[in-house]
C-alpha cells in the first residue's frame, strides 16, 4: 500500500521514497508519494523522480489503484529497491489546489443559495468547469452566486482535514456534494481514507483532492462563460484572478 503524503500534507513538494515495483519499465510504484493521482476532477501531478546516481526520470502521469499509486515515467531505468527523490511540479499543482478549493466554494454557495448539487466538474488551468442541473437559468442569479463566492473567499477561511468512519460518513448526507453518486459504493471504495475537507465554518464535504491552506490563496473567482449541455444541464466555466 502506497503511503499517500498528498492526503494530509498538501504543501509537500519533494520527498524521499523507495521504489517498490516497476511494470513495463515505466510504471513505478513507490512506498510513499506526494504526487496527486488523477481523480475527482483534478488532473494528475507531473514532476520528476531523481535516482541516487543523479539520473532524472520525468513523471508524466499518475494513477491511483486500489492498493497503490503508479507513476508513469518517460524512460526505463528504475528498479525495485532503488532510492529516489520525488519532485512535484509545484506551479501546476498549486494552480490545481487553488482551483479545487474554489470549486468547493462554488459547490457550497450553489448548495446554500439554490439547494442544488453539482453533477460534475473538471479542473484545469486557466479554466475549470462545473455542471449543474437547473431548469431556469438566469444570469443575474449567477452574478449573485459569483459575488457570494468572492465574499466567502474574502473571509480568509482556513482549510482543514480529518478522516472519519464509514458510519459518520453515511450519517451525514451533506458531506456528499456530487449528484448521482452512489454513497455506499463511494464509501466502500475509499475504505480507511474517507477524508473530510473543511473550509472554515462554511463547508464540509468528503473529498480526496488537494487544497490551499487559506481561502485568500485562491484569488477571485470569475464566471467567464455558460453553456447549455442538454435540457436542464448548465456548464459554468470559471477562472481565477489574483
Ligand atoms: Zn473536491
Amino acid at each position: 500500500m502506497t503511503e499517500k503524503l498528498y492526503l494530509m500534507d498538501h504543501c509537500c513538494r519533494d520527498f524521499d521514497a523507495i521504489v517498490v515495483s516497476v511494470a513495463d519499465g515505466k510504471f513505478v510504484v513507490l512506498d510513499k508519494t506526494a504526487f496527486y493521482p488523477q481523480g475527482g476532477g483534478q488532473p494528475s501531478d507531473t514532476g520528476r523522480l531523481a535516482a541516487e546516481s543523479g539520473e532524472e526520470f520525468k513523471v508524466v502521469f499518475v494513477k491511483k489503484f486500489p492498493d497503490s499509486v503508479s507513476h508513469e515515467v518517460d524512460k526505463p531505468g528504475l528498479a525495485a529497491g532503488m532510492r529516489v527523490k520525488g519532485i512535484v511540479d509545484w506551479d501546476r499543482r498549486y494552480r490545481h489546489m487553488r482551483m479545487h478549493t474554489a470549486a468547493h466554494i462554488i459547490h457550497g454557495v450553489i448548495f446554500s443559495e439554490l439547494g442544488l448539487l453539482v453533477s460534475g466538474n473538471q479542473l484545469g488551468w486557466p479554466q475549470s468547469r462545473i455542471d449543474i442541473n437547473i431548469e431556469n437559468f438566469d444570469r443575474e442569479k449567477f452574478a449573485k452566486i459569483e459575488k457570494k463566492c468572492n465574499e466567502t473567499i474574502a473571509k480568509n477561511l482556513e482549510i482543514s482535514f480529518r478522516f472519519i468512519s464509514k458510519d459518520e460518513a453515511l450519517g451525514n448526507l451533506d458531506y456528499f456534494r456530487l449528484m448521482g453518486v452512489d454513497r455506499h459504493q463511494l464509501i466502500d471504495r475509499l475504505g480507511d481514507e474517507i477524508r473530510i475537507v473543511k473550509i472554515g465554518d462554511f463547508d464540509e464535504s468528503i473529498d480526496g483532492g488537494t487544497h490551499v491552506r487559506n481561502t485568500r490563496e485562491i484569488g477571485k473567482i470569475k464566471f467567464v462563460r455558460f453553456e447549455n449541455k442538454g435540457a436542464a444541464n448548465r456548464r459554468i466555466y470559471f477562472e481565477l484572478t489574483d
